[in-house]
């Protein structure tokens, strides 16, 4: 049955439209933590869809809030008073910390950021942007455009101008060994250095962890001491929470927060976890901002009655069962946990992250060179036990990305963990 459906996907699908596996899993149905594949055999889903089912999959508050919707409107556009929406974007507006923040709702992340892209660009009259190295926006023109990523830009004919700052990644790079201070100060000073040769660009994007990047971040505070540098030259800082958000890393609600001393981002982008696999996107932006267009443009699909229905009963479960506290302190576990399995794996060059948020870098033996082979192998022999995990990182893929639904218990990460040292010792 699969193996005929990969041949009609094939016949109609793009050639570079990724498939995982070597034999493709073809999903049926999913149930807390857990997904099924066409064949009835059961996955513990450490990929949470592809950190899309933030709470859990099938989460009963968020099927039962879509069928009424649904029994009653899909979706009525935006040219006419929605209330879940507003309702979701006053939610969303008070928890970003942005002051003053106004919401716009769009359909996926990379919408999201090309609208921020529009915004930042209109508003400071510039069409110079600073991204980060290593880093992923989106699939739109102006999102690859900006992808700093090399793996996932497949396009250098952006219009936009965009400047490549270091600070995402430690374990590679020119400054991989330098002690956190040394580091900021280091990124610091090629940010410094770019802008003193270039006019002021628009703004910063950066996603204060990479997530296809594979979970990689600079340290603590990197923004914040990036913000002092841009505040002072008039350029806005936005921050891509689309896999950052909603409590996913544990610590903090947002990713930006582990830079608070600069105080929130002039902008933020989120999409991914918000609808529990609904199509939500969206960019929080200060009123000033947001109102800088003053033409009416609407995202024809961004903010329907469905999908903020999906959102509003997919956060209130977030936040009342403290799915963000559950993300610090069931990933502790399961970092310590990967920690003690990798420190017996040559292959393994780190385990980093936080929350749920974990990635696991491989290198070959004993090198500091990239093994996406070895990340392949993994991922299968994972599958082979019962786990589905995510790939990423330098080289395309030499990182595997363990990011499951919040709600992940510590019976299932014991359970997760045991599945992946076996697939890591087959190595
Ligand atoms: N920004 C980040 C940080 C992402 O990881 C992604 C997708 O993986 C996007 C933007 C694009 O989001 P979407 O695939 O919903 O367009």
């Amino acid at each position: 049955m699969t193996k005929d459906l990969l041949g009609r996907h094939r016949a109609v699908m793009p050639d570079w439209l990724a498939l995982y596996y070597e034999e493709p899993l073809e999903i049926t149905h999913g149930e807390g933590r857990h997904v099924w594949d066409a064949e009835g055999n059961r996955y513990l889903d450490f990929f949470g869809g592809i950190l899309t089912t933030m709470t859990a999959h099938a989460l009963p508050e968020v099927t039962k809030a879509v069928s009424e919707q649904a029994g009653r409107i899909v979706h009525s556009s935006t040219l006419y008073l929605n209330r879940p929406m507003v309702e979701l974007a006053e939610r969303i507006a008070h928890l970003s910390g942005i002051p003053d923040a106004r919401v716009f709702f769009t359909t996926s992340g990379t919408e999201a950021n090309d609208t921020a892209l529009l915004l930042a660009t209109t508003y400071k009259q510039s069409n110079s942007i600073l991204a980060m190295r290593n880093s992923y926006h989106g699939r739109s023109f102006s999102a690859v455009g900006i992808t700093g990523n090399r793996g996932w830009s497949p396009t250098s004919l952006s219009p936009l101008q965009t400047l490549y700052v270091h600070g995402g990644v430690r374990t590679r790079g020119p400054y991989a060994d330098l002690s956190d201070d040394d580091f900021i100060a280091a990124c610091v000073d090629d940010l410094k250095d770019l802008l003193g040769h270039t006019r002021p660009p628009a703004a910063l994007i950066a996603e204060p962890v990479q997530g296809v990047g594979g979970f990689t971040s600079g340290p603590d505070g990197l923004y914040a001491a990036f913000r002092e540098v841009l505040a002072e030259r008039g350029i806005l800082w936005i921050a891509d929470e689309v896999q950052t958000g909603w409590g996913r890393t544990g610590d903090h609600f947002w990713g930006w927060q582990a830079h608070a001393r600069s105080g929130p981002p002039d902008m933020l982008t989120f999409a991914k976890g918000i609808g529990n696999g609904m199509s939500i996107g969206g960019v929080v932006a200060r009123a000033e901002i947001m109102n800088c267009l003053d033409s009416n443009s609407i995202s024809t699909f961004g903010g329907t009655q469905i999908t903020m229905a999906a959102g509003l009963a997919n956060l209130s479960y977030l936040i009342e069962h403290d799915l963000q506290g559950n993300a610090r302190r069931v990933g502790g576990l399961l970092l310590e946990r990967l920690r003690a399995v990798a420190a017996q794996v040559p292959h393994v060059r780190e385990v980093r992250g936080r929350g749920l948020m974990l990635g696991i870098e491989l290198t070959r033996p004993g090198t500091d060179e990239a093994d996406p082979a070895a990340a392949s192998a993994v991922l299968e022999a994972a599958r082979e036990g019962g786990l589905l995990l995510g790939k990423g990182g330098g080289h395309n893929t030499s990182a595997l990305r363990v990011a499951p639904p919040l709600s992940l218990t510590v019976a299932e990460a014991e359970e997760g963990a045991a599945i992946l040292e076996n697939a890591l010792r087959s190595l």
